[in-house]
């Protein structure tokens, strides 16, 4: 009794490392503790700096790997200076980067230094910086990797960051983010909840008063009280997104359960938007897309690219009114059977995949419809992560039904003549942005 206690207290609540893609050559996935990042803002020299501080366990030796899209400056492993190459998947889908010295099992501390060049812009004219972590699920390393050094996005992990402006200048920034936010005398504190994974935090850095804002809350079904903040360069569009935002919470939260996020953020700006967990960036038109995605891709969360289909589906499945039908109107897909170390989503997850849930709320009329069976996924698995397979047996559990025929068609592309390749077709919740985009939303 006493050992498995032992190895109940042991075991991290949140220790994903099964959930990583294959470990190959000498190298190792591993599993982030803690994530620690001081940002520092030099206005003098339009310079941001990030040294990160990971605390992190590997389970056998080897050369740990982690991510970060620019170059380190400086690394170091347990206090002594390394390279951080970036390297490829074995299959050549995706590239990471990992430490240039096999460890052995246990706990490290990994220090890496880098510059953060994307996203940002220094008003010269006004001394200021805007600055935000915008991510995407469409793109290969699109999430936290492309601002600090963090894991793939199958780890969940606490999360830290200091951001320095100095004495003179925090007073003339605000911080939009869905972690618990302190103003120091220099910067800014920010923790985040330790569900999080490299997809959930979201961080905007702006000029005071350069936007709209409207503070507001939203009493949740089981009584927690949610402040919300909404905001946009435009009045108007913050009066609208309040209104669509109370509503559409409304919708969610008498479908699937109460709302899990300790807070909610919108940005109202650009074309389509993107989810965050309790957060989102998005048009008008986008966001009760956005706000589902609280629930599935950032509530219930994807391991890796391919289980990205299942929260898209499921999102689609509500834009077009939560349908239902006795067949899928199409083939079959193998938008579940890329790469294991693919990490952006498939496209045909908004079409195909809202028909293959149209589909199964169709198989699942006599258990209450694919509502009820998907309240029953987000109430036990909210903030973790799944995989197709996971999602699988949870419907096969939850009706009693075999869906192995169904998945291997529709989703897994096991049937002869199937399309393989991923016709690329645009989603008007999901353009692709380009670089200006990006920087037109700061
Ligand atoms: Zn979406």
């Amino acid at each position: 009794m006493k050992l498995i206690l032992m190895a109940l207290i042991c075991f991290n609540t949140y220790a994903n490392i099964h959930l990583s893609p294959p470990n190959f050559d000498s190298y190792v996935f591993v599993d982030i503790k803690k994530i620690t990042s001081d940002i520092q803002v030099d206005f003098q020299n339009k310079e941001v700096i990030a040294t990160t501080t990971i605390e992190f366990e590997n389970f056998q030796s080897g050369k740990p790997i982690f991510d970060l899209v620019p170059d380190a400056i400086q690394t170091e492993i347990n206090g002594i200076t390394v390279d951080l190459p970036e390297i490829s998947s074995p299959d050549g889908e995706t590239k990471f980067r990992a430490v240039d010295k096999s460890l052995p099992a246990g706990n490290h501390r990994l220090m890496i230094k880098n510059k953060i060049t994307e996203n940002l812009n220094f008003t010269w004219w006004t001394g200021h910086l805007n600055m935000a972590f915008w991510m995407t699920d469409l793109n290969d390393r699109g999430y936290l990797e492309n601002y600090i050094p963090t894991n793939l996005e199958f780890d969940q992990f606490e999360l830290e960051l200091n951001v320095e402006l100095g004495s003179e200048k925090v007073n003339e920034h605000e911080l939009f983010t869905n972690g618990e936010l302190r103003t120091t005398p220099t910067g800014f504190h920010v923790k985040y909840p330790d569900y999080f994974t490299s997809s959930s935090l979201y961080f905007h850095l702006a000029k005071k008063d350069k936007f709209e804002k409207k503070n507001l809350s939203f009493t949740s079904m089981n009584g927690k009280v949610i402040p919300i903040t909404i905001y946009s360069s435009n009045n108007s569009n913050v009066r609208s997104a309040e209104t669509e935002t109370l509503a559409v919470l409304s919708e969610l939260e008498g479908i699937f359960g109460a709302w899990s996020h300790p807070s909610l953020v919108v940005y109202v700006a650009g074309s389509g938007g993107m989810e965050y967990a309790g957060a989102t960036r998005t048009s008008l038109s986008a966001l009760g897309h956005e706000l589902i995605h609280s629930y599935f891709a950032r509530g219930v969360m994807p391991v890796r690219g391919n289980s990205g289909w299942i929260d898209e589906a499921i999102a689609s499945w509500r834009d077009k009114g939560y349908q239902y039908n006795p067949s899928t109107g199409f083939y079959t897909t193998s938008m579940a059977a890329h790469s294991v170390y693919r990490r952006n989503t498939d496209y045909r997850a908004y079409n195909e995949g809202a028909k293959f849930m149209a589909y199964l709320n169709y198989q699942l009329s006599d258990q209450g419809g694919l509502k009820t069976f998907l309240k029953d996924v987000y109430s036990n698995y909210k903030h973790t992560s799944i995989t197709t397979s996971d999602f699988k047996k949870f419907l096969e559990n939850f009706s009693g039904l075999d869906f192995t025929t169904d998945f291997a068609r529709y989703i897994l592309g096991q049937r002869k003549g199937h399309a393989k390749h991923e016709h690329v077709e645009e989603n008007p919740y999901h353009p692709r942005l380009s670089k200006q985009d990006y920087l037109d939303l700061l």
